[in-house]
């Protein structure tokens, strides 16, 4: 086989990397560009869970975090805008750091405009109801809980589905070589300096005995692989010595309570940030992701965990509102291994699940007792992860992480009344992995050179704007140098 060389090579087709190549294409570069994703087109991505009612763990891969779009694919795209008086970047990862606010701003600016190029809906939600927003503000202030109010704009599950379904025909329209259903395996680096990558099929993902790797060499590599690549990138600055910190991981559930008691929060503000540290750790805890009238999902990671998460249609709705309710975890001397320690969290809540997503109620939980299947399907919240099995979450999350989670739901309450609710239901395990945070200089190189890294997955980004933008922002420099 001939030997193949590219100009760049990008390593995951997620919302980091389509953008990076985007703008590339924008910007008239003429460079041969290969994107390489372990996943299938976006127009090939189903998950099966709708027909048969329990995650079936698709091989070789989940359809829901790998594949054109990445994890934007199954999101519901609440894409993360800021505020005009906002003097810091509150969401969405540290990208500000490296570029400061005004520059930021003026990249989201840059990169919503292409969403709604390629059919985003033109409303902005959480902008109509400034002076409701501050009363609840206000009142969450009073219990040490502080508001975040982020203008969002929603895609839709299945709006972001057709919107990357178009952006993905506009790059290989525009000359750049997608290779589907291949994994990298391997970074080839000589000296310091990347040269390239190994790759093999994505059917032998799990097979660690396999040698029959593909070189495919570059003068530039840049690193997309999102949350879902970051045991892998974890494992490639071991490897190649490249430079990282000890990072987190973000340990929690996915909460499901009545669209009733979200209601005011829900048609102020679409998703509120709230982030307290409740007694007696004083941890970070945060909600993320809500999802007004929207279904709680699972995804699949490598060894088959799997883990809750949740999404909402633009059309079809439930009567649930559902979000994550995470802790920030850092570890200290000796331990300098969040992804290891989220994954043993996730190990024992599947195993305690037999292998699904494990449902608990509230008051169960207050009262010391496991939730029954029975007890669930008369329950006045209904779930709307059917595959999800009653049990007992307290037996996989650690003290500290249920303690933190408690203390916050009640917290909440007194701002959102009917949050503590005995019937509303948490399902574990819900965690955000991120690899060691990648150390990167300013023009996101890493200390490997030509290898890059953007997007969740070195921990740059946390989310579906930012990490776009991630890559908006490589290509302009990559396009300059
Ligand atoms: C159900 C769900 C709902 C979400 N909702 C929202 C939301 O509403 N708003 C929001 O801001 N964010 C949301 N997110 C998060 C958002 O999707 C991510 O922040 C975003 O997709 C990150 O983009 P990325 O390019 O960094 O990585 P990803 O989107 O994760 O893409 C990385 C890609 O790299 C591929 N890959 C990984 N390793 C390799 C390898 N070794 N070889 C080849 N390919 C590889 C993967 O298959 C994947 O396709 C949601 C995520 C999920 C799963």
């Amino acid at each position: 086989m001939d030997e193949r060389k590219y100009d760049l090579i990008i390593i995951g087709a997620g919302p980091s990397g389509i953008f990076m190549a985007y703008e590339l294409i924008k910007l008239g570069s003429k460079k041969k560009i290969l994107m390489i994703e372990q996943g299938k087109k976006v127009e090939e991505r189903f998950c099966p869970i709708e027909k048969t009612g329990k995650c079936i763990k698709c091989k070789p891969l989940c359809h829901i975090t790998n594949g054109f779009s990445g994890a934007g694919a199954f999101s519901d795209g609440k894409l993360s805008l800021y505020n005009e008086e906002d003097t810091e970047i509150h969401v969405g990862g540290n990208l500000h750091e490296y570029l400061g606010i005004e520059a930021t701003k003026k990249l989201i600016d840059y990169t919503d405009q292409i969403y709604l190029d390629f059919g985003a809906d033109k409303k902005i939600e959480g902008l109509e109801y400034k002076e409701e927003v501050k009363k609840i503000k206000d009142k969450a202030k009073k219990e040490n809980i502080t508001l975040y109010d982020v203008p969002i704009r929603h895609l839709g599950t299945e709006k972001a589905h057709e919107l990357y379904a178009k952006l993905e025909k506009h790059l290989i329209d525009n000359g750049v070589e997608i290779q589907f259903n291949t994994v990298v395996a391997d970074l080839i680096v000589t000296n310091n300096v990347v040269k390239g990558v190994k790759t093999k099929p994505s059917k032998y993902v799990e097979d660690d005995e396999y040698t029959q790797f593909e070189k495919i060499y570059a003068d530039t590599v840049v690193i997309g692989v999102g949350r879902k690549g970051a045991k892998w990138l974890s494992d490639m600055c071991a490897r190649h010595n490249i430079d990282s910190r000890a990072g987190i991981v973000d340990i929690g559930v996915r909460y499901e309570l009545p669209d009733k008691f979200m209601a005011d929060i829900n048609k102020y503000m679409y998703e509120a940030k709230f982030i307290a540290r409740p007694a007696p750790y004083y941890d970070k805890v945060r909600t993320f992701c809500q999802n007004p009238s929207g279904f709680v999902s699972s995804e699949v990671y490598d060894k088959n965990i799997t883990l809750a998460n949740g999404h909402s249609y633009k059309d079809r709705k439930s009567t649930n509102t559902n979000l994550a309710l995470l802790c920030s975890h850092k570890f200290s001397y000796p331990f300098h291994e969040p992804i290891k320690y989220g994954r043993n969290v996730a190990e024992n809540s599947n195993q305690l699940g037999n292998g699904n997503i494990l449902v608990q109620r509230f008051g169960d939980i207050l009262k010391g007792k496991r939730t029954w299947e029975k007890e669930l399907q008369e329950n006045s919240v209904v779930p709307t992860l059917k595959a999800a099995v009653a049990g007992d979450i307290t037996y996989a999350l650690g003290y500290r992480t249920m303690t933190n989670i408690i203390e916050f739901i009640k917290m909440l309450d007194k701002v959102v009344p009917g949050f503590a609710h005995p019937d509303n239901l948490l399902y574990s395990p819900e965690i955000k992995f991120y690899s060691n945070q990648v150390v990167i200089d300013n023009n996101f190189e890493t200390s490997i050179k030509n290898l890059y890294s953007i997007g969740d997955g070195g921990g740059l980004t946390r989310g579906l704007m930012m990490a776009s933008c991630s890559g908006v922002h490589l290509a302009r420099i990559y396009h300059n140098t």
